[in-house]
């Protein structure tokens, strides 16, 4: 019997379409009731009114959309450790939907040890990659006045940041050359691996040259070739 089933098994990885008609007429897939919580569904209706159009609230979003392994193939295993977990809630900025600040709900169980070791895990996890959470414990209702202490100060100083960054897309190949090495690639300041040379394929800079890094779309850092020297 086992072993008819491992068979199956087998034979359905090697032909996967053989799976195809496995599935019933009708799927057991039910729209939940309960997507948010009432706790997440009160702190969601007074955080999306104190935040208006400014920012974009998304909620339970799994971390690996969030964030990537810097070094995947010798990361492997923290891929998976993110593969599963969510954020309660995150802002995004509106134009860009750069993710700006998470947000968990730490209800009663955050109290428990397993609990605690996750968190703790989730708040490393965001630490590593410079973005700001913040926790709140889970209440019957939240003041705007309360929202707006814990939050604003982060918003503050996520809209401060990318002003000053090179634009997200357009390779910044005009900059006055970086003090690199002529023939080494510069480490990517974000992943620190070293970045590779790609070349401007359409648009105004069309041929041009520049070092991105290599876990584009992931990571969209760029850097100017150093200037070649004209023959004199
Ligand atoms: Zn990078």
């Amino acid at each position: 019997m086992a072993v008819t089933k491992e068979k199956q098994g087998c034979l359905s990885l090697i032909f996967p379409f053989l799976r195809k008609n496995d599935l019933p007429e009708e799927l057991p897939y039910r729209t939940r009731d309960d997507f948010l919580s009432p706790a997440e569904l009160s702190f969601y209706k007074v955080l999306s009114s104190t935040l208006g159009a400014r920012f974009t609230l998304q909620s339970k979003v799994r971390l690996a959309d969030v964030f990537f392994v810097a070094r995947p193939n010798e990361n492997f295993a923290y891929f998976n450790r993110i593969a599963q977990r969510h954020v309660d809630f995150l802002i995004c900025d509106p134009a860009t939907m750069k993710p700006l600040l998470g947000i968990e709900l730490d209800d009663s169980s955050h109290q428990r040890e397993r609990r605690q070791k996750r968190d703790e895990f989730v708040d490393r996890v965001f630490e590593a990659a410079n973005l700001p959470l913040v926790r709140f414990p889970v209440q019957r209702a939240y003041t705007t006045q309360e929202l707006v202490e814990k939050i604003a100060p982060h918003l503050r100083n996520a809209l401060g940041k990318p002003a000053a960054e090179a634009p997200a897309t357009a390779p910044a190949v005009s900059d006055p050359p970086a003090p690199a090495k002529q023939d080494s690639a510069p480490l990517c300041p974000k992943c620190n691996i070293p970045m590779v040379l790609r070349t401007v394929t359409q648009g105004e800079h069309k041929g041009k040259q520049f070092y991105g890094c290599s876990n584009y779309p992931r990571c969209r850092e760029v850097k100017p070739v150093p200037a070649q020297r004209p023959p004199a």
